[in-house]
This record gives structure tokens, C-alpha cells and sequence, in this order.
């Protein structure tokens, strides 16, 4: 296929714009699938991308198209549009020559069409703006015109103005695609040089990896090496995803497609990596970073029994998705389990409705904390603003965009859920890595009955000490049974006390309400009660079930 009739494109924008939809719609017109209510979404595959209606690994689809008599092969790229997944959506968009950039024409500019405008506009891609669901009653395509003009610099005239649902005008956006976007400059004649914008394990032929061919070309029984770890494969498979594997046993440069080369692990296939040939080395492909965890839980199963069970499931997600860091743990409270690392806060859900969904594992997840540098001077007790404001837009007479500068651990925990409901769900919100900056943090220990726990040290910054420390003085209390003497449950600073509750001592006895001789009764209730002690452990002389540790460390 010459190189000047292939085109290399994606689809971004802010979850629920229409990508999927449109991506369907394109399919449908270039015949890669047909027209049935059953293919919605076709390439978002993963039952939690279906369920939740977001798309979490990207997809590829090779679509041949007929323009003014010529045949045109487009490579289109379905990126997750949400913001823990972003580096992914750079290495999809660093594929490309082209974005298609989608706006709800009833929502207008969010946060994330926003943030995937700057990932296009730096890697200097063409931008068709893209404006869908023309066919909603509230529909103001006119004002998101004006949007576009203003915060991207973007003339109206430029803007396509479709209802991807009922396929109005998306003919003009596959012409767009072809007139406004240019060809890859790949040449067939420079060495062969790929970038991997995704991969998948598979059972049977190991890891399968996405790429975008940008030089030479590549064929069955070549010797390839993955620039990484340097390591050498020899190429089993190779084709076009139309969307499904076309095994064509060459790929060439522009072109984007799959390849399988006997590589065990997605780790030896990292997203943003460089495949070139044994014999010609060339230079690795600007901008690969390993994927960073962010956002870091314990996962324990609910009774260590599940252990195993668990564990495999876990494997076997992470042999799918490599930015996840996986470390052996284990608690006081929870038993045997696991210290994962997410890229973030969707990341972890969805992870984590994978290994219900898919492997059928119950999973106690505990609340999720972000990644300090710990430095031990003085300089520490520098006093800073938790969230600071950096600039402010407006956007148009009804949105304003703003930047703030906020510790992730503010972010993590419900400040997004927060947002949603303090604005009724109008605000969107987006965020970025700005490194780590000085925080006056301190250690806070919970004590019972002056008894340190210490399963339930955690970290926090020095404002928020006293909130958090009765919120968890509270959720002990409501869970501690009642003993036979009174329970003092204490925050403590170092030695100072900031947070106390109590739970009073236990009157009645078990055996109480046991008057008369029934024996056989009174065995059952001490039985019982010996079983509970079972699953107790002892601070001092206070039993603590272990659903008190569950609760307090469990994400609500
Ligand atoms: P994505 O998150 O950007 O991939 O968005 P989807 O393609 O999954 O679409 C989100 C929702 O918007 C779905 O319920 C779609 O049916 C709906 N939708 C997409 N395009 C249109 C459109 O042109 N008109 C209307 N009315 N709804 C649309
Ligand atoms: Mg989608």
C-alpha cells in the first residue's frame, strides 16, 4: 500500500462525548463490520469497558476507504479517554498523524477535552474538531463553535457538526480525515523501526503488541529487538486488525497493526517501547517512560483460605496490563495479601471489578494512599495551603476553567466525587503528575486503652490530623464490641493526644438470660463465644474483631 494513501488517526475526547460511537459508525461505512444493533461499541471488548461504558485499553482498527476513485487504508485508534490512562493516550496519539477531537455539542469543552487538545497540539498533530450529538433537543453546536475558537484557537469554519448515534455527516469526517490529515512519512527503504502503542496477553502465542510501523518493514521469521530491555525475538505473526487479527505476514512502514514474537510477559512489551531489526539497530523513539503507579492499596482476600485463588487472579490480570506493580504484603489484621500500584483512582475500581468480574475473587481493598518522600529535618514544618490556584479561563459566559496545584492524596480519596455532587455533575475535572513538593505530614498512631495499634498507623498532613483521627476513632468505636471494662479509643500525635472515644464496659453477661438449667443452651452460647474469640486479636487486654480493622482500613 503506498504510503501516501494511508492514514493514521485517533479519536479523542472527554468520556461519554462519542467516541465508541463514532468509532462504530466508521467501521460500519468502511464494511469492517456490519450494520446490526448488536455492534455497539464493537472495540470496546473488556466486559468492564461495556459495563461502565468507558473504554480502558485502546483498540486499532484498519479500515479501507473509497475516495474520488482511489482506496485509502485508515488506521483509526480508540484511546481511553480518562485521565489515569493518559499516558496511554500520548503513545496512541504519538502513532498518529491526525486527531479527530470530539465535543458533546450539548456538554461543550470539559476537563479531559481539554487535556487531550494539548497532547495533540504538542505532538503537533492535524486537529479536526468534531462536534457530536447534533441530534440531542438541547443541542447548541453554534456556542461550542465558540468554545472551540476561543480556548484552542480553532477557526469555527473547521468544525464537522454530526450525531455519530444516527450517522448524520460522518460521511465529511472520513473525507475530512483524508484531505486534512497528512500521510505518514514513513519510508519502506529506512530501516525497520516500530513504536508499541498497546499489547494483550494471550495463552497460546504469549504477548500480542500493537504497533505503528514508522520505517522499513517486517515479516514473518525476522529477529527482532524491543529497545527496552534489548532483548531479541523472532517474529511468529503479524497482520492488520480490521478490527479483528488479518494475518498478512508483512507489515510495512505507515502501516499499524499486531504483532506476536514469543515475548512470556506484557512487561517485555511496554507501551511507548521501539522494535527495530537484530541486524539494524536504530535509535529508540523519543518519550517512552515506564508506567508510573500513582495511586497505591493492599488487596487481602476476605478469608485466607482464598488466598491462592486470589493470587492467581492476579496474575493473570497483570499479564494483561503492565502498568500495574504488584508487592507481597501482609497486615496484622488482614493476613497474607498484596500492595498494588494504579495509575490512578479509576485504574485501581476497575482493576479491581476485573478480578470480581472476570475471576469471580472477593477482595478486601483498603484505602487507597499516594507516594510521599519522607524527609526528616525541620524543613518539614514549612506551613503550606493544601490546594493552590494557578490560573483561571472563562471558558464562555456559563464555564470557567480552573488550575489548581493539589497534593494527590487530597485528590485520591473523594475529591472527585465531591466535585461531582457540589456542582450537580456540571464540573469535570482532570489532573496531571507536578512532582513532589514539600508537606508538612506527620505519623499518627491509634491507641486502645494507651495501647499503640499497629496496624493502624497511617500518615497525614498536619491540618487534617484531627478530622481524620476522630473519623477513625469513630468507625473503631462502632465496631469494637462492648468488653467487660471500658475502652478508651485515642488519635495521638507523638504523645499528644488529639482524638478520644469511648466504649463503655459490658454489663450484662452472656450466660445472663440463661436462668433455669438449660445446660445444652448455655454450652452453645459459650461455644459461640469461644468461636468469636477465634477470629479476635488481643491489644492489651481489649479483643479486636477483625471486621474492626476491615472497617476502618476498608475504602467505604
Ligand atoms: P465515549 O465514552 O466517548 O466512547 O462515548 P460513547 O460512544 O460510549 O457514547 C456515550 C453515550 O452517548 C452513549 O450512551 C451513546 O449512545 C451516546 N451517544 C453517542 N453519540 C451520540 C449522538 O450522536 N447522539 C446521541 N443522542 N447520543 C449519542
Ligand atoms: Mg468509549
Amino acid at each position: 500500500f503506498p504510503a501516501d494513501r494511508i492514514r493514521n488517526f485517533c479519536i479523542i475526547a472527554h468520556i461519554d462525548h462519542g467516541k465508541s460511537t463514532l468509532a462504530d459508525r466508521l467501521l460500519e461505512m468502511t464494511g469492517a463490520i456490519a450494520k446490526t444493533e448488536k455492534n455497539k461499541q464493537v472495540l470496546d471488548k473488556l466486559q468492564v469497558e461495556r459495563e461502565r461504558g468507558i473504554t480502558v485499553k485502546a483498540q486499532t482498527a484498519s479500515l479501507f476507504y473509497n475516495h474520488e476513485g482511489q482506496q485509502y487504508l485508515l488506521n483509526l485508534i480508540d484511546t481511553p479517554g480518562h485521565v489515569d490512562f493518559s499516558y496511554e493516550v500520548s503513545r496512541s496519539i504519538s502513532a498518529c498523524q491526525g486527531v479527530l477531537l470530539i465535543v458533546d455539542a450539548n456538554q461543550g469543552i470539559q476537563a479531559q477535552t481539554v487535556a487531550n487538545f494539548y497532547l495533540a497540539f504538542e505532538a503537533q498533530l492535524a486537529i479536526i474538531p468534531v462536534i457530536n450529538k447534533i441530534d440531542l433537543k438541547n443541542a447548541d453546536p453554534e456556542r461550542v463553535e465558540s468554545q472551540i475558537e476561543k480556548v484552542f484557537d480553532i477557526p469555527r469554519e473547521e468544525c464537522i457538526r454530526i450525531s455519530a448515534k444516527l450517522g448524520t455527516n460522518v460521511e465529511n469526517v472520513l473525507q475530512a480525515v483524508v484531505d486534512r490529515i497528512p500521510p505518514p512519512e514513513a519510508s519502506i527503504d529506512d530501516p525497520f523501526k516500530a513504536l508499541v502503542f498497546d499489547s494483550n496477553f494471550d495463552h497460546y502465542r504469549g504477548v500480542v503488541a500493537n504497533i505503528a510501523v514508522f520505517g522499513g518493514r517486517v515479516k514473518k521469521g525476522d529477529r527482532i529487538v524491543s529497545a527496552y530491555l534489548g532483548k531479541t525475538y523472532e517474529v511468529n505473526e503479524l497482520g492488520l486488525l480490521r478490527p479483528d487479527e488479518h494475518s498478512t505476514g508483512k507489515l510495512f512502514a505507515g502501516q499499524v497493526g499486531y504483532i506476536v514474537a514469543g515475548m512470556k510477559d506484557v512487561k517485555e512489551a511496554q507501551i511507548g517501547d521501539t522494535l527495530y531489526l537484530q541486524e539494524q539497530p536504530v535509535e529508540a523513539l523519543p518519550g517512552f517512560k515506564p508506567a508510573k503507579a500513582m495511586v497505591f492499596a493492599g488487596m487481602y482476600p476476605m478469608d485466607q483460605s482464598e488466598y491462592q485463588g486470589l493470587r492467581s487472579a492476579i496474575e493473570k490480570l497483570t499479564l494483561n496490563d503492565s502498568s500495574v506493580t504488584v508487592q507481597r504484603d501482609s497486615s496484622l489484621a488482614l493476613g497474607a495479601g498484596w500492595r498494588l500500584g494504579f495509575l490512578g483512582l479509576l485504574h485501581m475500581e476497575v482493576f479491581n471489578q476485573r478480578l470480581e468480574q472476570e475471576y469471580n475473587a472477593s477482595v478486601i481493598v483498603t484505602a487507597p494512599t499516594v507516594p510521599y518522600k519522607a524527609v526528616l529535618s525541620s524543613a518539614k514544618l514549612i506551613k503550606n495551603r493544601r490546594a493552590v490556584q494557578k490560573n483561571m479561563l472563562y471558558i464562555d459566559d456559563q464555564r470557567v476553567m480552573m488550575k489548581y496545584l493539589f497534593p494527590l492524596n487530597e485528590v485520591v480519596v473523594d475529591f472527585y466525587d465531591l466535585l461531582k455532587s457540589l456542582s450537580s455533575g456540571y464540573a469535570s475535572f482532570d489532573y496531571e503528575n507536578a512532582g513532589y513538593q514539600a508537606a508538612d505530614l506527620i505519623k499518627m498512631d491509634i491507641l486502645l486503652n494507651g495501647r499503640p495499634v499497629e496496624e493502624l498507623i497511617t500518615i497525614v498532613h498536619r491540618d487534617r490530623a484531627y478530622s481524620s483521627g476522630k473519623a477513625m476513632c469513630e468507625r473503631l468505636k462502632d465496631s469494637i464490641p462492648r468488653q467487660m471494662f471500658e475502652i478508651a479509643v485515642q488519635a495521638a500525635i507523638g504523645s499528644k493526644v488529639i482524638a478520644r472515644e469511648t466504649i463503655k464496659a459490658y454489663k450484662k453477661n452472656v450466660l445472663a438470660k440463661c436462668y433455669g438449667g438449660d445446660i445444652t443452651r448455655k454450652m452453645k452460647l459459650l461455644k459461640k463465644q469461644a468461636e468469636g474469640k477465634k477470629k479476635m486479636r488481643l491489644i492489651g487486654s481489649v479483643e479486636v474483631p477483625k471486621d474492626a480493622f476491615i472497617n476502618v482500613l476498608k475504602r467505604k
